[in-house]
């Protein structure tokens, strides 16, 4: 999607970068505008950072380790404590500013910073996560431990989707563990990192332990080739995401990239017919579509098939509007572009045989004619080979599809490149376990449409969603962002120093 760039900006805010706690203007002369997608009004814009300043900030994130690496996890810990409170005391303002850069509505930008929250008090359990390994007398007088050491400068790059909880999936977590962090946000929606990063300085993050820097395609190749960061977090899309693991890992760095994905559920004719079908319009449909664990597609089997036509009443019901008027249930979508490129699939699928059953292409939303808004598009009869289909349209566009068996349908998924999520309707708890135990995704739901996990697990998608060793949160984020040191040690029980004062005459022998 292409990011409006302008070579001047005159009445608008433009980010400073964060760097060693002090706000700082870039000297460039090259901009990216941030937009309200229910206006499409400019409301801030980003500068594409120099090399040199990109530079700045990696060097004074290199030396803000060699104190921070240093500090006790409990100080860590309390920071981190300080900053959940601060987070949770801030929510409405979060919540607004993400309303406003991202368009998603109010109460959905709260469970936006609610997820990211959870994160942030996941990471104030790192004295238990830290822990490491050891093992006395391995041998004669030999013991061994291992210490999970953090491993130096990291980095984070997020996408528009979740302005505060993909963030708050990275830095807290590399912080927490000892290292420095650079955060750079989706140049759509900066605006609520910047204030997240406010944020954890207040809640007592020395100077330069996590500075932020702007851009986009060459701020993330600077990323990647800089040698000082050795670990990067990345969640966004197929093509970035691909990207950034091929060129930074090919230099030895650590990457987790989270990419696009596909989510089918399955419907069995025994599941809760209402409880599914309010399930998987408020999963297909909200959040206008835009999230990466939405539920895209649903395959219907045997006589389930029937019920499809009643989908069309659940989302007849849900309003377009900006998301922080009190009767949105869907936001705009990030871009006219983004828009476009839905309507373009849709279009094209309905050529390709499709039938549209219900049609949001040309939804208008009166008091903000030039908004980015679509409405819930419901589409039958789709098969396999339209772009419908094959395309991560990352819109509220519900494919539905029908299958005569359940084995069939969990051919289809595995089949499909992406394992982000997935979810099961039934009644049928072996039902449930057959499809748990052959679906070849990473994320599984039992009658939940959204299975995101909570951060005590780690975030599991597989295959085309996910390329690294090590997922976030949960025990592999820290994993991700440590390394082990192994200290063998060999204390001889025949050297020990005999102390304590010999009374006897000394015998001469
Ligand atoms: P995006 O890939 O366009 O942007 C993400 C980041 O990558 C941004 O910071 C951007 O500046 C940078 N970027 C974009 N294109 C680049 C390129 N060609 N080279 C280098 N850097 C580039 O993603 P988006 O549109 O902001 O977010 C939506 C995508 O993110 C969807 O595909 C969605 O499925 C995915 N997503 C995945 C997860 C997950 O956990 N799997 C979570 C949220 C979003």
């Amino acid at each position: 999607m292409l990011s409006r760039v302008s070579q001047s900006v005159r009445n608008v805010k433009v980010l400073p970068m964060i760097i060693g706690g002090e706000m700082v203007q870039s000297r460039t002369k090259e901009f990216i505008e941030v937009h309200n997608p229910a206006t499409n009004e400019v409301i801030a814009a980003v500068p594409k950072c120099t090399q040199a300043e990109m530079q700045a900030a990696v060097d004074n994130s290199s030396e803000a380790f060699k104190s921070w690496k240093n500090t006790s996890i409990m100080t860590r810990q309390q920071i981190m404590i300080k900053y959940g409170n601060l987070i949770r005391d801030n929510v409405k303002e979060l919540a607004a500013i993400i309303t406003m850069e991202q368009g998603k509505t109010l109460a959905d930008a709260e469970g936006d910073v609610g997820r990211g929250l959870q994160v942030v008090e996941h990471a104030s359990a790192a004295p238990e996560l830290l822990l490491g390994e050891s093992m006395h007398g391995v041998s004669k007088d030999l013991d061994i431990v291992s210490h999970k050491y953090p491993i130096g400068v990291c980095a984070g790059i997020s996408p528009f989707n979740f302005p505060a909880m993909c963030p708050l999936w990275m830095f807290p977590m590399g912080i927490v563990c000892g290292n420095t962090y650079i955060q750079k946000s989706s140049e759509r929606v900066p605006l609520t990192t910047h204030r997240l990063v406010e944020l954890a300085m207040e809640a007592g993050v020395p100077p330069g332990v996590i500075n932020t820097i702007h851009g986009s395609h060459e701020c993330v190749n600077f990323i990647c080739d800089n040698p000082a960061i050795r670990a990067i977090s990345f969640v966004g899309g197929d093509v970035a995401g691909k990207h950034i693991y091929t060129r930074a890992s090919a230099r030895g760095a650590r990457v987790q990239s989270n990419m696009g994905a596909k989510n089918h559920c399955i419907v069995m004719p025994d599941a809760n017919k209402e409880h599914t079908l309010n399930q998987l319009a408020g999963a297909a449909f909200g959040a206008a579509g835009q999230r990466c664990m939405a539920l895209p597609v649903a395959v219907f089997v045997g006589e389930a098939r029937e019920w499809i036509p009643e989908l069309i009443a659940r989302a007849r019901d849900l309003k377009c509007n900006a998301g922080h008027e009190a009767d949105a249930d869907l936001g705009p979508m990030i871009s006219p572009e983004a828009k476009q490129r839905a309507i373009d699939i849709v279009t094209k699928s309905i050529a390709q045989g499709a039938e549209c059953i219900m049609d949001g292409r040309d939804v208008v939303v009166d008091k903000y004619p030039n908004g980015n808004f679509f409405g819930p598009t419901i589409l039958t009869g789709v098969t396999t080979d339209m772009d419908c289909y094959k395309e991560e349209i990352f819109g509220p566009v519900f494919v539905t599809m029908g299958a005569d068996t359940m084995d069939s349908a969990i051919d289809m998924i595995n089949e499909n490149p992406y394992g982000n999520g997935t979810a099961i309707f039934t009644n049928n708890g072996a039902t449930a376990r057959k499809f748990t135990n052959e679906i070849d995704v990473g994320q599984i739901g039992i009658n939940v449409p959204i299975p995101v996990p909570l951060p005590m697990f780690s975030f599991t998608g597989t295959r085309g969603s996910f390329w690294g060793d090590q997922h976030f949160y949960g025990k592999q984020g820290f994993q991700f962002y440590t390394e082990f040191k192994t200290v063998t040690s060999l204390w001889r029980t025949d050297d020990v120093t005999h102390v304590g004062s010999d009374v006897s005459m000394p015998q001469i022998k």
